[in-house]
């Protein structure tokens, strides 16, 4: 419950905005791969409502919410449909996801370990698809 008025009248602090953005980013990501249904959408929520917790509790890391809600779909998408996002890099060779980097950090990335390219940042995967 939140301590601090009602519901509706709570005011928009920073960490609030810090997490819209972060949904926003990941989200964007997800429409770039095609993988944007209700049920992803709603881990992205579970990432997001986990993560205003966290980032209660350390309010200095909250850049680094879009990398970590990337990577808590990522790990929720590997369970239920396999690997997200595919690279789109690599021309040849097995299938494979990007990772991001850093894994806690600000500014993350969307890397290629294979090929040791950056592809992207985290929100920015629609840019960097050739489809
Ligand atoms: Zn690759």
């Amino acid at each position: 419950m939140d301590p601090h008025g009602e519901p509706g009248a709570h005011p928009v602090g920073p960490l609030e905005q810090a997490l819209h953005a972060a949904r926003a980013l990941v989200l964007a990501d997800l429409v770039a791969r095609e993988v944007a249904e209700a049920d992803v959408v709603s881990m992205v929520e579970d990432s997001v409502s986990h993560r205003r917790w966290w980032v209660e509790q350390w309010p200095d890391g909250a850049g680094f919410l879009p990398g970590l809600v990337a990577q808590d779909v990522q790990d929720a998408l590997l369970e239920r449909y396999g690997r997200w996002p595919l690279c789109p890099v690599c021309p040849t060779g097995d299938p494979h996801a990007l990772e991001v980097e850093p894994e806690l950090g600000p500014d993350p990335h969307w890397v290629c370990h294979k090929a040791g390219v950056k592809v992207a940042a985290v929100g920015g995967l629609a840019g960097a698809a050739p489809s």
